[in-house]
């Protein structure tokens, strides 16, 4: 077996851990559905609609009823039974709508019109393909920016850098497609709210281009050795494999708490 795609996040789940990457994309696990999980779909349905509206309608008001809308649909088709009881769902309902309300002090969705959504990208590297949804694209100024949502909080910023990552995917994607490098990859946290924007230029979309095959082939020779060892760390507290994890078996089967200090 050899990787045929790989997407941003896949690839930023190998370079974290191997065996976190091998549960998800090979052995393609399924993961318990979270509140913070459902809470990020609905809000993200809900921007991407409100961009369908003429400008003048994308109001605090629109948005929340886009969520409330959005989330009548998922509730049934992906999320039943995540609550235990109407007053768990109806408090995430108001700690959501809470949180749509800061997108309204990060930017004034009247002011422009994207160029694209939900960018469905699937690009053929010279040998490798990556695959992965862009949620935004949009011309400010003269410059091009790609735009990522993220309904969590933002790591502080002498962190943040590793958050691009994924952007910088999608950066040298959207060169390879459109013949135009991005002027900017910009990360709008909801939780804060807090924006991170960084300039891109074609000599980082190179040196990403480099890592991504690097990492290509890292991926293909662990599938061929089998060999994807757990690299514990912060991540693991939110990991849905623990149980399974190597890394916090213990011989009598129960799980190592050594391992999560280690
Ligand atoms: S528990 Fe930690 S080490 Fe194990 S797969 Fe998850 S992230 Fe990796």
């Amino acid at each position: 077996m050899a990787l045929e795609t790989l997407s941003p996040s896949r690839a930023g789940d190998f370079k974290t851990c191997p065996q976190l990457f091998k549960f998800r994309a090979i052995d393609r696990l399924p993961e318990p559905a979270t509140v913070y999980q459902a809470r990020g779909t609905t809000a993200h349905m809900a921007l991407q609609r409100l961009f369908d509206r003429p400008a003048a309608e994308r109001t605090p008001a629109a948005l929340y009823d886009l969520f409330r809308e959005a989330w009548s649909e998922l509730r049934l088709e992906e999320y039943q039974g995540l609550f235990e009881s109407v007053e768990d769902e109806r408090t995430w309902g108001i700690e959501s709508l809470d949180l749509l309300a800061n997108y309204f002090t990060i930017e004034d969705p009247t002011s422009f019109d994207p160029l694209d959504r939900e960018l469905d990208m699937l690009e053929d590297l010279d040998g490798i393909t990556i695959r992965g949804i862009l949620d935004r694209m949009e011309e400010v100024d003269g410059r091009l920016v790609i735009t990522d949502y993220k309904s969590g909080k933002a790591p502080p910023e002498q962190y943040a850098l590793p958050a691009f990552f994924a952007l910088k995917i999608y950066a040298l994607l959207i060169r390879r497609r459109i013949g135009r490098t991005p002027d900017a990859i910009k990360l709008i946290y909801l939780n804060g709210p807090t924006v991170y924007e960084i300039p891109v230029n074609d000599a980082q979309l190179e040196a990403m281009d480099r890592q991504l095959r690097a990492l290509w082939k890292a991926i293909n020779t662990a599938i061929e050795q089998e060999n994807f060892p757990p690299r514990p760390g912060r991540l693991c507290d939110w990991c849905s494999f623990q149980d399974l994890c190597p890394a916090f078996a213990k011989p009598n089967g129960e799980q190592a708490a050594a391992a999560a200090e280690a």
